[in-house]
């Protein structure tokens, strides 16, 4: 049919049919929309257009505070955006059977509402209430008198249809909305609960601090989806913060530098900045704008535009403070954040203070090798693989030369300083696989996996060499002797291989110091030696 046709056929048409046509399209309308926010739009363009009227507005009923919130408006001045009910409007249209009403003005939350006693054109409203029965959803209010709608029957038939339609759809829209919000919200917690209790999981696998440490800053910074971090540990000897591993800065020789320990970022008081202020009240905080916030105190290295700090809390004690920097998808944090953050630190804080405890049992406070005990256990379990896969392992001692002249020289204090240097020095020498060890006072142990005698005897003489290079205080150099014995070569069991590489150290030393010997056949293992030099 051509569209004349069908404007004819329409002209044609019985006036009460086409009015109930009318009725019919508008509450298709309605029901195919499915968003809140565009159903009240819908509803607002189908009465403002068939009664004719240049101002309405929708509102939301909300029962637990018996308030109406306004959710569109077209037309009207208002002051505010709730309309609460304290009994009046919504009493006077119960009282009215739940009808449509002409003019509140009398009553104060109307007259508090609309920013001018009445609108431009002077005429008063109607108001219709949006209920299913007894149970209000909303209301309307329409800037024409309900004295000239009711003027023509159908409008005001129409008018209460339509009401009762945006009812029922408003209604399954919002409880529709609800409950999608509502599946939202709990896949996210499921998923947070559950990336949470892998974190968790993990945490109790990782007993060394640094890897634990790291790990935790990575999760941190995944579950906020920040840019870079931190993690900050107190110190109960010098009462300071300190930043032990950081992650996502552009610098990465620095950051890897920091993460080493080979250089110490800028450490914080309690109560200094933001990390300093969180570790003192215990209190999480987020700042999303550093640069007007006069807590924030640049560390260095970094730039944030926002920053999340959350403490670690064991029991009542506060061991350090998570820091994470900038959203990557921009914006600031958020409560959500900080309650994941602080879900993360709780679990972070018991590992981090058992991994403490631990490395201080199984390291020496001095040079920060291995103590003499743990390096055994661990020498015996390297020893049972390397015997499974067939491999070869090689122990180097080391022993410093002349030392008591050192001491005897330069105080005590001053020899601790030199054998810590020579600790650090060796540690960072040597590959991750490899350990090393204060086997006593000036004497150091290594041991070294998959590692021949040939390749043994290239990395000890580039210790010795390395050794001799240390510089403290300006003091003479200081050298080392070392001796290195091989499993299985040398000795079947750990005892016998000790037994070598202690005799070939001990070759060293007769042999003039600052050396290293490789066990032979020759070279001679003294009777009743207890250890090393
Ligand atoms: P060499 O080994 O070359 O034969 O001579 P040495 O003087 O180093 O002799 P030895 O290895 O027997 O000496 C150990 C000395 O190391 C004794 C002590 O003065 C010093 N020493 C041992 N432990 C420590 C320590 O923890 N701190 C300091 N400052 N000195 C220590
Ligand atoms: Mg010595
Ligand atoms: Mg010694």
């Amino acid at each position: 049919m051509t569209d004349k046709a069908n404007n004819r056929s329409q002209d044609d048409m019985h006036p009460r049919i086409k009015e109930l046509s009318e009725l019919l399209d508008a509450v298709h309308r309605l029901s195919n929309t499915r968003c809140s926010d565009e159903l009240y739009g819908t509803f607002a363009d189908i009465v403002s257009k068939k009664l004719n009227a240049d101002a309405i507005a929708v509102f939301n009923f909300n029962q637990e505070i018996n308030s109406f919130s306004l959710v569109y408006n077209q037309g009207f001045k208002v002051w505010k955006d709730e309309l609460k009910s304290g009994g009046g409007l919504l009493s006077r249209m119960r009282k009215n059977g739940l009808q449509p009403m002409e003019n509140f003005d009398d009553l104060p939350e109307v007259k508090s509402f609309f920013r001018e006693k009445k609108t431009k054109s002077q005429k008063s409203v109607t108001w219709a209430l949006l209920n299913m029965k007894e149970n209000v959803i909303g209301l309307m209010a329409l800037n024409k008198p309900l004295t000239e709608i009711s003027k023509n029957d159908f409008c005001l038939d129409f008018l209460k249809r339509i009401c009762r339609h945006a009812a029922v759809s408003i209604n399954s829209c919002l409880l529709h909305e609800r409950h999608k919000k509502e599946k939202e919200d709990l896949d996210k917690t499921l998923n947070n609960l559950s990336l949470l209790y892998n974190i968790g999981r993990a945490m109790t696998y990782i007993s060394d601090l640094k890897s634990l440490l790291k790990y935790i800053l990575n999760q941190a910074i995944v579950v906020t989806v920040a840019e870079k971090g931190s993690i900050m540990l107190h110190d109960p000897d010098t009462n300071q913060l300190s930043v032990r591993v950081l992650t996502g800065l552009k610098d990465k020789e620095y950051q890897q530098k920091v993460n080493n320990n080979e250089i110490k970022c800028r450490t914080f008081e309690p109560g200094e900045g933001v990390a300093g202020m969180v570790f003192q009240t215990g209190e999480p905080t987020f700042i999303n704008k550093t640069d007007e916030d006069r807590r924030f105190v640049e560390g260095s290295a970094s730039f944030a535009d926002s920053i999340a700090c959350i403490p670690m809390k064991v029991y009542d004690d506060i061991i350090g403070v998570i820091n994470v920097t900038n959203k990557k998808i921009g914006g600031g944090f958020t409560d959500d954040d900080i309650e994941m953050l602080g879900a993360v630190a709780d679990q972070a804080a018991i590992s981090i203070s058992k991994a403490q405890l631990w490395e201080m049992a199984i390291n020496d406070s001095l040079t920060g090798l291995h103590v003499r005990r743990y390096f055994m256990a661990k020498l015996q379990d390297e020893i049972h693989r390397t015997q499974r896969y067939k491999k070869s392992l090689s122990v180097v001692m080391g022993d410093l030369d002349r030392f008591k002249t050192v001491n005897d020289s330069y105080g005590h204090t001053t020899g601790d300083k030199v054998l810590k240097a020579v600790g650090v020095f060796l540690k960072k020498s040597v590959r991750d696989v490899d350990s090393v060890g204060r086997y006593g006072g000036e004497e150091f142990i290594m041991f070294l996996p998959e590692t021949v005698k040939e390749s043994a005897f290239i990395l000890a003489d580039r210790l010795r060499k390395g050794v001799s290079q240390i510089e403290v205080d300006n003091l003479p150099p200081v050298t080392i002797s070392l001796g290195i014995a091989t499993f299985p070569d040398d000795g079947k069991n750990i005892d016998e291989l000790l037994q070598r590489a202690d005799a070939a150290l001990y070759a060293a030393k007769e042999n003039g110091r600052d050396q290293v010997v490789v066990y032979t056949r020759e070279v001679p293992v003294p009777e009743n030696r207890d250890g090393l030099v």
